[in-house]
């Protein structure tokens, strides 16, 4: 007779029900949709981001779903150590733990090689700071916290296909992403130990208020020249594959650097 026919096979948790999570930028975007997304799945998240009112919303948006126990706002400056500490003190006052970090918050400003020095320069602090050295910080301040917690830590860092690929005058961007990906795989390397998985997601072009300002038929024909899928992304589609990284059963996926572009990096 065959063995374990009476009991499933697979064991590892698909459900991040009771998780608490952070992410950043969470007002907007895919942020707000990650943090929807989490709290659809039962999670407990932090929503952190600029702007008293932009904040409350999001966080009235979840409470109507899910109930007030299980979503809190934190008006915080990812660049400010400060608003990062009371980011993570809210987690650990409300929920007691911090299971999940999604370092999403960013910016995306031109930073052209032939720019006037001080705009150039003011490009290039600003977007590494916000989109690289913020979510260095935070893994930091995190790390503590998931290293005595008994359920393994998750962290996921928001990239881009600029991590992979160029665009001429986003010099700034295009670093800080590349750098995301760094930090992902040193962080990676060295928290394994710990069960801390560290990864990255790069999503392609995603319909999001950085894209808003792009014409409609502009995002069309850049969509149906480089998009295998002819479209843009929407925040949802991306939710999704930071999710999976969250879940239980990922605790195998660490350093990974996933594309999430409709196949847009794989085509010539
Ligand atoms: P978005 O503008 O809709 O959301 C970004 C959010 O980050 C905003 O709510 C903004 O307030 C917040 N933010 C910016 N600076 C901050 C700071 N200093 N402190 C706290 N919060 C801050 O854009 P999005 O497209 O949802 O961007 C989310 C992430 O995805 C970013 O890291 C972005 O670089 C990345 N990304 C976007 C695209 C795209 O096509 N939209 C593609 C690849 C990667």
């Amino acid at each position: 007779m065959a063995q374990g026919m009476t009991t499933r096979l697979s064991q590892l948790n698909r459900s991040v029900a009771g998780k608490a999570v952070i992410v950043t930028g969470a007002a907007s975007g895919m942020g707000r949709a990650t943090a929807h997304l989490f709290a659809d799945e039962g999670a407990r998240v932090v929503v952190a981001d600029l702007g008293e009112e932009r904040v409350a919303k999001v966080v009235a948006e979840i409470t109507a779903v899910h109930g007030a126990n299980n979503v809190v706002g934190v008006v915080a400056d990812v660049t400010s150590d400060a608003d990062r500490r009371r980011v993570v003190d809210t987690c650990l006052s409300q929920f007691g733990v911090i299971d999940v970090l999604v370092n999403n918050a960013g910016i995306s400003v031109g930073s052209s090689v032939f720019a006037d020095d001080d705009e150039f320069s003011l490009a290039w602090d600003n977007t590494l700071a916000v989109n690289v050295s913020a979510q260095a910080h935070f893994i930091r301040l995190v790390v503590p916290h998931m290293r005595s917690a008994e359920i393994a830590g998750r962290i996921i860092n928001i990239a881009s296909t600029e991590a992979i690929v160029a665009t001429p005058g986003l010099a700034a961007y295009t670093a800080a992403k590349h750098g995301v990906v760094g930090l992902t795989k040193s962080m990676a390397t060295q928290l394994g130990r710990y069960g801390i998985t560290v990864n990255a997601v790069c999503p392609g072009p995603i319909n999001t208020n950085m894209t808003a300002d792009i014409p409609t038929d502009a995002k069309a024909k850049y969509a149906h020249r480089k998009v295998p899928l002819k479209r843009y992304g929407e925040p949802e589609e991306v939710a999704h594959m930071t999710l999976n990284l969250a879940m239980p059963a990922s605790s195998f996926v660490n350093g990974a650097v996933v594309v999430v572009d409709g196949g847009m990096t794989i085509q010539h």
